[in-house]
């Protein structure tokens, strides 16, 4: 069973008493645990002696006070999939415990927020930076894990911790999905049944930017518009955003010269699910 608690001094003192096992290695989450998460789980404990989960939803990087509301919460299942998968401490602090006073500091993300998420959810990325700056002074880990689903969010994590120094080492993780495609996300469960189907859409039509790329396609507009004509024209999809960006910055390229991410966010119905696939020229892979 692991050890849980939602106190910062506390956690820290658990975290503290194991280091002489090897390397301590995080895993943030928000809670409502799924196979992706685990996957993360168990990267960390092949690789460290200590793994550490926190589940914390975190108000800081929620643009619409209803998504928040709406999040789905799953702590005595979290901490079932947590024992399962050998994890040794989870940290689950109440909001007053992370933030006992409004902040009075901002990170500021920069470029790497202007576009795809970072344009449509303004603040988020800020309230991630600041969550995760808070969760690595609190757990002091030295491997972190990220999902490569939030390609955007790991792109920010990188340079927060490269800009800061911050002692850590960030390991991305592929994104694990289901048969047909779809992302494994904590916001899948909003789906109703006949949106579960028109869901994997969105991986399609990365998939086919990728596709195109693989084939020598160099005009990122032509590309996706392409991609974005998998979408179904149905009134319950809309594509928020479909866009080439480069890997490091995630600025939207115009022309292909290199590796690029190919990023979507998709509203199904009322919930908004995103992702991402790696698109490599054929003569640089
Ligand atoms: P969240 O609880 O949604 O904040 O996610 C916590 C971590 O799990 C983040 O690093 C995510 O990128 C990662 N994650 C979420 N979904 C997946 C997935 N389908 N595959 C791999 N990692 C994921």
């Amino acid at each position: 069973m692991p050890e849980v608690d939602g106190g910062i001094e506390t956690i820290r003192a658990h975290v503290n008493g194991r280091r002489s096992h090897g390397a301590i290695g995080f895993v943030p989450t928000m809670g409502a645990l799924h196979a992706g998460h685990a996957s993360l789980i168990q990267r960390a404990r092949r690789e460290c002696g200590t793994v550490v989960v926190s589940i914390f939803v975190n108000p800081l990087q929620f643009d619409r006070a209803e998504d928040l509301d709406r999040y789905p919460r799953s702590l005595d299942a979290d901490l079932a999939l947590c024992r399962e998968h050998g994890v040794d401490l989870v940290f689950a602090p109440s909001v007053a415990e992370m933030y006992p006073r409004p902040m009075a500091m901002a990170i500021d993300v920069g470029t790497l927020a202007d576009h795809l998420c970072g344009r449509y959810r303004p603040g988020h990325f800020e309230g991630v930076a600041s969550v995760v700056l808070k969760l690595f002074g609190i757990v002091q880990p030295d491997r972190a894990y990220f999902g490569e689903k939030d390609a955007q969010q790991l792109a920010v994590v990188r340079r927060l911790v490269t800009d800061f120094n911050v002692p850590v080492t960030i390991v991305p993780v592929p994104t694990v999905r289901e048969p047909d495609g779809l992302a494994l996300s904590s916001r899948n469960v909003r789906l109703s049944a006949d949106e579960r189907l028109l869901a994997p859409s969105l991986y399609k039509a990365l998939q086919r930017a990728a596709a195109r790329v693989d084939q020598g396609a160099v005009n990122a507009a032509e590309i996706e518009r392409d991609a974005a004509a998998l979408i179904p024209a149905d009134e319950r999809l809309r594509v928020e955003y479909l866009q080439l960006v480069d890997p490091d910055l995630f600025q939207p390229v115009t022309t292909v010269a290199g590796p690029v991410v190919a990023a979507g966010a998709l509203w199904v119905g009322q919930t908004r699910l995103i992702d991402n696939v790696r698109c490599t020229p054929r003569n640089q892979s």
